[in-house]
């Protein structure tokens, strides 16, 4: 399995023939997030086959992003975004719960809890290797039962800590740590952080991949992976 992390919650996916995006946003900007110059060619993706939206936000279904993409790929996401997505042009979307499965031979998406405002999943993507994909999610006691279910290979958690006018909405580096002690991924890989980008009092997401290696203790340290932009893990 090819683990190609792209930025945010952006990864590329190569597993048993097929091609995977998740949380795909490649171009363009969002509310206080700058522009980004395109981190993938189109025609990298144009054999794409599965696209996983874990929620809403335009941040993890950015519109923009999402119509530059093939319409022929899969989609899948939680429920009520499908007419959103059909309107973007796709074709196939399938809307899961928590618990169900999707399954394009030989790789199997099934969706986990996650705990986010506004109909949001996990997912879990199998394919020899298994790895977890937390969309959005903040630190839920829901963790221990995915954690019975599946034996993880690689955990791909937020750690930027999104806080809204003070609530926080997402995990933060030590919520991460605690998470990847619960789910016990072989590898931890940070992902949904962003240096920098905070509006007084209204919007911040001050988690970083240093503070993560810096807050981590034996035994979770040698699990983090800190992929650089467009760097590719095989495992
Ligand atoms: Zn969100």
């Amino acid at each position: 399995m090819k683990i190609r992390y792209i930025k945010h919650s952006t990864l590329v996916i190569e597993s048993g023939g097929k091609k995977i995006i998740t949380d795909p946003w490649l171009v363009g900007n969002f509310r206080f997030f700058p522009a980004r110059p395109r981190q993938v060619k189109p025609e990298e993706l144009q054999d794409l086959n599965l696209i996983l939206i874990s929620h809403g936000h335009g941040d993890h279904l950015h519109a923009e992003s999402l119509v530059t993409l093939p319409k022929q790929a899969q989609v899948v996401s939680p429920r009520g975004l499908k007419n959103k997505l059909i309107r973007l042009g796709f074709l196939e979307v399938v809307e899961l719960s928590p618990g169900e499965e999707f399954s394009l031979p030989p790789v199997t998406i099934t969706a986990v809890p996650a705990r986010h405002p506004g109909q949001c999943v996990g997912y879990m993507i199998k394919e020899g290797k298994t790895v977890y994909f937390a969309g959005d999610t903040v630190l839920f006691p829901g963790m221990k039962e995915i954690a019975s279910r599946f034996r993880i290979d690689a955990a791909f958690l937020p750690i930027g800590g999104v806080r809204m006018l003070g609530f926080k909405l997402g995990m933060d580096p030590a919520d991460a740590l605690r998470a990847a002690e619960i789910l016990n991924p072989k590898i931890l890989i940070p992902i949904h952080f962003a240096a920098g980008v905070s509006v007084p009092l209204l919007f911040s997401m001050k988690g970083s991949p240093e503070e993560l290696l810096r807050k981590s203790g034996p035994g979770l340290k040698e699990k983090i992976r800190v992929l650089a932009e467009g760097e590719t893990l095989e495992i």
